[in-house]
């Protein structure tokens, strides 16, 4: 299989189908210098000729929005079993495997949070990906960040779609090709219309195509994978879900059940469709017959297809199969020893999961703990901003997995699962139209304050200028209209005030 002469699927699949319609051998040419193209007339998967194997057999396994879910914790599954199960399956040498990530992978925990990236990086060169699909959490701390873990990792970072002011930036590739089993699999990746989503902070000169435009760039590098690269297979890895779809077996979905996706692309450009973001477990089945699949998040699932590809004729199957953390991760699988080996690697004297900030005396639930954020952050910058009349604290303020806090001892590592935002917090201000308009009569859900005693919403002046303490992903909500007055640090977050009020026995 190693010398397997690569051309074009189409070509060779043309060049086939004359010689069988014709019976006979002869016709077939030698298209390069005389070496040797194998041909399959017989469909029994062995070169008529040398007898080799045609058919390449291939596993792919997708990962999505891990979001740092590295070590063992009450709440969740480590990564030690989970690359145990990477490293059974490399050594059967039946298959060749290709993982590949879809994105979100960094921002959630804090062994990974606070080496922004570097550790779970560091663990995709040890685990073998090939690609990693960026995700707008990998923007979480600024586009800054992309470019040394970029040079970290032994793998690509795709998003054809991603430019900064107006280029790609050198952080990330539109598409990359790997060659496994005699195949040239090519993987496009892009990210979903999620731009928003990242802090305002951090979205100056930051673009992601979306509708018409990424469909046109993705069909162009199909195209060019295809014909150029001479790439049998086109796997296209987004970051972008649907968020209607939970199954656990197949479902058949039409063209309009997708509105992240342009159905266009199954019409020949792309094989095998790997989608994340929406954090939802899927095997979607489209109107052209191409596989979608995304595997929840957090170290619960991986999405598996297993592709066989018919290199003399240019055809392929694949069968998809969603495996859980409860299989890779079974309690009889011994841990791989090198999660543990990284993690002693960036926290050699501390460890974050021993670190106790204090009691919690009952479970809180997640709005439990962002009224108290909102409160936090009026103390705090009524503290740090006497001289200021500050009218209201909070915003736009979301715990994460795992949403509560649970009973018990509590951990830094905890609060930072709830909290691992790196949000700082400033004063701002507001004219009282806005005021009112997002905060006081806001109908998200997410927005939570506080006001300050004896503060009256009705007596706000439309046009009259307020003070208020918010973090910098609620200030830089370009519709909220918040200028930025004064920035606490860059070091103090919600997380922090937490673990200080909990410190303090606040909630004990
Ligand atoms: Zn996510
Ligand atoms: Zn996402």
């Amino acid at each position: 299989m190693k010398n397997f002469l690569k051309i074009p699927a189409l070509i060779l699949a043309a060049l086939l189908g004359g010689a069988a319609l014709a019976g006979c051998d002869s016709l077939l040419p030698n298209p390069i210098g005389g070496e040797h193209v194998h041909k399959d007339y017989n469909d029994d998967g062995l070169c008529d000729d040398c007898e080799e194997s045609v058919r390449a057999e291939l596993t792919f396994l997708a990962v999505n929005d891990l979001h740092g879910k590295f070590m063992d914790t009450d709440e969740q599954k480590g990564l030690d079993e989970f690359t145990t199960y990477l490293k059974n399956l490399y050594a059967d040498p039946a298959r060749e495997e290709i993982l590949l990530s879809s994105g979100d992978m960094w921002q959630g925990t804090v062994e990974s949070s606070s080496t922004k990236g570097a550790l779970m990086t560091e663990w995709m060169n040890e685990a073998g990906f090939v690609s990693m699909t960026l995700g707008n959490h990998e923007f979480d701390w600024g586009p800054d960040i992309l470019q040394p873990n970029s040079e970290l990792a032994e793998f690509p970072f795709l998003g054809i779609n991603v430019t900064y002011n107006g280029e790609m930036p050198d952080y990330c590739k539109a598409s990359t090709v790997v060659e496994k089993g005699g195949a040239k699999i090519g993987i496009i990746g892009a990210i979903g219309d999620c731009l928003s989503s990242i802090s305002g902070e951090f979205q100056k000169g930051l673009e992601f195509a979306t509708g018409n435009l990424l469909t046109a760039q993705v069909e162009a590098e199909a195209k060019r994978l295809r014909e150029e690269e001479g790439c049998d297979f086109i796997v296209y890895s987004i970051h972008d879900g649907g968020s209607g779809f939970s199954s656990s077996g197949v479902v058949s979905v039409k063209n309009s059940d997708m509105t992240y996706y342009d159905t266009a692309l199954s019409d020949g450009y792309v094989d095998l469709v790997f989608e994340a973001h929406t954090h939802k477990g899927y095997t979607l089945k489209d109107e052209h017959g191409v596989y979608h699949m995304q595997a929840q998040s957090d170290n619960r699932s991986v999405a598996r297809a297993d592709v066989t590809i018919d290199l003399a004729r240019g055809r392929h199957t694949v069968k998809t199969s969603m495996v859980s953390s409860g299989t890779y991760a079974a309690s009889s699988i011994e841990g791989d020893p090198s999660v543990g080996e990284i993690f002693g690697k960036y926290f050699p004297d501390e460890n974050p999961y021993e670190k106790i900030v204090g009691v919690n005396a009952s479970y809180r639930d997640s709005e439990v703990v962002e009224e108290k954020v909102a409160e936090l952050y009026f103390e705090k910058g009524t503290e740090t901003w006497g001289e200021y009349d500050i009218v209201l604290a909070g915003g736009f303020l979301r715990t994460r997995t795992p949403y509560d806090l649970a009973a018990g001892k509590v951990t830094y590592a905890a609060l930072f699962s709830i909290l691992p935002f790196d949000n700082a917090i400033v004063l701002g201000k507001i004219n009282g139209y806005y005021l009112k308009k997002n905060f006081i009569d806001t109908t998200n859900d997410d927005y939570h304050v506080c006001t300050k005693k004896g503060f009256s919403s009705g007596s706000i002046n439309n046009s009259q200028t307020y003070y208020i303490v918010v973090d910098t992903y609620t200030a830089y909500y370009k519709w909220n209209n918040i200028t930025e007055v004064k920035r606490l640090d860059n070091k103090t977050y919600a997380r922090d005030l937490l673990a200080a009020f909990i410190n303090e026995a606040g909630w004990a």
